[in-house]
């Protein structure tokens, strides 16, 4: 018998805190069985103001999961409290569009989801961008 199962990617931090909270909300909204997870310590960092090459080891990882699982959308999730980026909310959301934008030109055939996970006394809440927010507007400096 075979099953089709809908996957996503993600590129998300090694934090294993937020991973079932973001796995939860990518099944969720973006309504797909199995969320395969890209990790990489502080990816909004890596991506907004790491080299070429990162960004590009980053990009291959999610392509297995574009070629091998059809995953059409990756998430890419910061969160507060990062050891690895450890920054302001604010400073991770403006990293978080302009890795939003370098992870488009890289993947120009998958759809990127920014989002950040912020830690809430009940646990993990996943913020996703807002949509009318000129800041999360693809643009090229
Ligand atoms: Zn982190």
């Amino acid at each position: 018998m075979s099953t089709h199962q809908r996957f996503a990617a993600a590129v998300t931090c090694i934090d294993g805190r937020i991973h079932e909270s973001l796995r939860a909300w990518i099944l969720d909204r973006l309504d797909v069985d199995t969320a395969d997870l890209v990790t990489v310590p502080g990816p909004d960092a890596v991506l907004a103001t790491g080299d070429a090459e990162g960004a590009c080891r980053l990009a291959n990882r999610v392509l297995v999961s574009h070629s091998a699982h059809g995953s059409t959308h990756v998430v890419l999730a910061s969160h507060t409290d990062c050891a690895a980026h450890p920054v302001t909310d604010a400073e991770h959301r403006r990293h978080l569009a302009l890795a939003a934008t370098r992870l488009h030109s890289l993947l120009p055939e998958m759809e990127i989801v920014p989002v950040h996970l912020q830690q809430r006394d009940d646990g993990w809440q996943v913020v996703p961008p807002v949509s009318s927010d000129p800041e999360w507007e693809r643009n090229d400096t």
